[in-house]
This record gives structure tokens, C-alpha cells and sequence, in this order.
């Protein structure tokens, strides 16, 4: 099977470059080994820096019809204080089942050949090998997309430096609920604790998602099981145990799932052009992941069509790093800063004693996103090159 580009990964970096470049009549094999919808861990607060790229993929009214509540504010709950500032913009809170199964059909309709439910096991420069239930086939491609995540089987094929580290692991952990009143309407709640956090808000179908994440020597002891390590945060930090109160699960069981390492990534890695979190990883607690994803698609499809032209690819490649680095390098500084602080209680605390908590907490929200501006340009010039 002979494709210009292969997709590896339907997550909403994947579907989001899948999208853009059917869109351009190019021909693109989108591989997942899920079939959609399916729930995924996450804090599904989709950050309003994303939202220019739904309206540019014809989804942001559908995600509205579907209920996806608006985000405007954000509130830091610590020991003994609470603050609350407006965001910029509003944001959106939305299930990764809606989310993902809205992009992955998208991409479909605009032309992508879907292979969901088949797993990429292994890259050789341009042969993506994709199987399922015995079954088994090459794909060859002009250029392959990396967009599986943040770790995965080819993190080690590929020799990425990142995958060998064993000691500085998170894990997350999410459940659905149904609230009491008040709950987190309309904001997005922020927690603390012992080298942790989690985040709450509400998303369609009036759920609330609480979504955490946690060093990996802070679960020794629980065994895997997350209702034993909730318990124990919930003593912990009574902030925590008045907000659990007010809610009862919704899903069955939490949901976890490889292992967070935040280090440096390459944007390009022996000639496979990395999306999303498999190019670099954003702190969960900025929202901005999903957002950063579908970002990196805008940013890398031009550079692909320019790819796909006969000729050396050293420059575009250089071209990619370059522009990805710029793009997303300081939005990661400043969030490892931020999760760094709290994931500290007390300190959390003395740093909203000492600070002027509004401006700082906006100033947060700035550096760790783009600027609405700048993706509704980027967008725009992705939809007049289209139309040419
Ligand atoms: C605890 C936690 C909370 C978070 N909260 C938020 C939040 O509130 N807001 C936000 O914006 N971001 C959040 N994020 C980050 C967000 O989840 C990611 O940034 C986002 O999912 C990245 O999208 P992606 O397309 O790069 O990868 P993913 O969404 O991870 O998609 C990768 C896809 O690749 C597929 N895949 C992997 N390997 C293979 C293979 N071998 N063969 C075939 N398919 C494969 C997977 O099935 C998956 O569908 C959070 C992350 C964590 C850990």
C-alpha cells in the first residue's frame, strides 16, 4: 500500500495533520490501534488556543452542539487559600471520547485512508509495518508522521535518548463523575499535593472530569490501585477531601496509562517528522497538550508538502526543529516551572501569600500557550494557500 504520507497515530495531532493534508488532495494512510470512539487520560480542558484550529477543520460548532461546556476561569485551590482569576479566553471542557472521534471521522471525510484498530509495529525509513488480529501489511510512504504519543514502542526502535530514563516517571489518573452543586462551573480548579496535582472540570453530558498526575515513588505502596492512593491524598490535604465529597464516579474504574517523562524530544528523528506529545511534551496542568498537538499539525504540514518535492530534505527537516523549538520550547520551560510549584503544598501556599495571585496567575496562562492571534494567522494562511 503506497501512500505520500503515513500517520502514525490518530490522536488529535495525528487526525489534525491527516486532516490538513487530505484537505490538499494529498493522499495519506491514518494508522491507530484504536477504533473510535474511545476514552483516553486526560483533563480534556481543550485550551482556547486551540480553537481556531476546530473552526479551520469545520468542528468547533459541532463541539458547542455536543454540550462541550466553556471554560472562563481558573481557580487555584491551596491549603489556606483559594484564588480564581478569568482566563484570556474561553476555553472548553470536552470528553476525549467526543474529542478524538471528531477529528479521526474529520479526517476521514476530508480523504485519509483509516486503519483503525491496526497497531504500527515497526519503521523501516519508509515502510511502516501495521498489523491486526494476525493479519499484517507494509505501508510505504514519501514521509512518515510520528504522532503516537508520548511514549511508545518506537521511542526505543528509534533509539530516543528520553525512553531510557527510569527515574524521573509520572503517571496520570482520571475518572468521570456526577457533581452536587457548586461544582466546577465554568472553571477550571486546580489542586495540590505531595509531588502531584490534579485538575477538575466539568465536560459534556453534565460529567466533571478530576484528573491527576503524580511521580511514579509516590505510588509505591498502592499496588496500581488508584482508589487506595486517592484515599490517601485525601487525607492528606482537606482541600482535596471537601472537593472528592462533592462527587460520585460515573465510570467504573480510573483510567491511567504510560508513564509521563518530561525531557527533551527531537521534532525530527531519522527522517520521521514527530506531532504532538511524540515531538515534546507540555505539563499536563497548563490544558495545553491537545491544543499544542494540533498546533505542531499546522506547523509541520506545509514543511510536508514541501517534502513530498523531489529533492534533499536535510533543510526542511532543520526548518521543522527550528520552527518547532520556537514555537513550543518556552511554553515547556515555563510549565515544568509551574507544576514544579504545585506539586509542593506549603509552598504553593506561601507563593499566594507573597504574590499578587491575579496578574502572576495570568501571566502563567500566557506563557504557557499561544497567543489566540498568532494560530488564527496561521490558520488563516493554512485556509487561503488551500483555496488556491
Ligand atoms: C494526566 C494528564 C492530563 C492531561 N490533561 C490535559 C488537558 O486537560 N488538556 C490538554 O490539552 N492536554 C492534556 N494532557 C495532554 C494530552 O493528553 C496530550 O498532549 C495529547 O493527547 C497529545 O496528543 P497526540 O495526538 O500527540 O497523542 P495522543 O493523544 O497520545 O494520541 C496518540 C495516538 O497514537 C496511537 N498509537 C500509539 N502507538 C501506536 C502504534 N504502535 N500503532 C498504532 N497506533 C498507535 C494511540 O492509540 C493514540 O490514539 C494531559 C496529559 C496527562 C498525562
Amino acid at each position: 500500500m503506497k501512500f505520500d504520507v503515513a500517520v502514525l497515530g490518530a490522536g488529535p495531532g495525528g487526525s489534525t495533520l491527516a486532516a490538513l493534508l487530505a484537505w490538499r488532495g494529498v493522499s495519506v494512510a491514518l494508522v491507530d490501534r484504536d477504533t473510535f470512539p474511545r476514552d483516553k487520560l486526560c483533563g480534556e480542558f481543550l485550551s482556547y488556543d486551540a480553537l481556531p484550529l476546530l473552526d479551520l477543520l469545520g468542528i468547533g460548532d459541532e463541539i458547542e452542539r455536543r454540550g462541550a461546556p466553556a471554560i472562563r476561569r481558573c481557580r487555584i485551590v491551596s491549603r489556606r487559600r483559594t484564588f480564581e482569576f478569568e482566563l484570556p479566553h474561553s476555553a472548553r471542557g470536552v470528553s476525549r471520547l467526543l474529542f478524538d472521534e471528531l477529528l479521526f471521522r474529520t479526517a476521514v471525510a476530508r480523504g485519509a485512508q483509516p486503519f483503525d484498530g491496526w497497531t504500527a509495529e515497526s519503521i523501516d525509513h519508509n515502510a511502516l509495518t501495521i498489523a491486526r488480529a494476525g493479519e499484517s501489511h507494509t505501508v510505504t510512504a514519501g514521509v512518515i508522521a510520528g504522532a503516537w504519543g508520548r511514549w511508545g514502542r518506537f521511542d526505543t526502535q528509534l533509539a530516543r535518548l528520553f525512553a531510557r530514563d527510569r527515574s524521573h516517571r509520572s503517571f496520570g489518573f482520571k475518572r468521570h463523575y456526577r457533581g452536587a452543586s457548586p461544582g466546577a462551573e465554568g472553571a477550571i480548579e486546580l489542586y495540590s499535593f505531595d509531588r502531584g496535582y490534579l485538575g477538575v472540570n466539568d465536560v459534556e453530558g453534565g460529567l466533571t472530569n478530576i484528573c491527576g498526575l503524580v511521580h511514579a515513588d509516590r505510588l509505591a505502596g498502592h499496588r496500581g490501585r488508584w482508589e487506595s492512593f486517592v484515599t490517601a491524598i485525601r487525607s492528606e490535604e482537606p482541600p482535596l477531601d471537601t472537593m472528592y465529597s462533592r462527587y460520585t464516579p460515573a465510570q467504573d474504574d480510573f483510567l491511567s496509562s504510560e508513564p509521563v517523562i518530561f525531557r527533551g524530544r527531537r521534532a525530527v528523528e531519522r527522517g520521521v517528522f514527530m506531532i504532538g506529545d511524540a515531538s515534546g511534551i507540555v505539563d499536563p496542568l497548563t490544558g495545553n497538550g491537545m491544543a499544542m498537538a494540533m498546533q505542531s499539525a499546522l506547523l509541520a504540514a506545509p514543511l510536508i508538502l514541501r517534502a513530498l518535492r523531489p529533492g534533499s530534505r536535510t533543510e526542511i527537516e532543520a526548518e521543522y526543529i527550528a520552527a518547532h523549538a520556537s514555537m513550543f520550547h518556552p511554553r515547556i520551560r515555563w510549565s515544568r516551572a509551574i507544576a514544579t510549584l504545585l506539586s509542593r503544598p506549603a509552598i504553593l501556599d506561601a507563593a499566594l501569600r507573597a504574590a499578587r495571585p491575579e496578574g502572576v496567575g495570568r501571566m502563567f496562562v500566557r506563557r504557557t500557550r499561544a497567543e489566540l492571534a498568532s494560530v488564527q494567522r496561521m490558520t488563516e494562511a493554512w485556509r487561503i494557500s488551500s483555496s488556491v
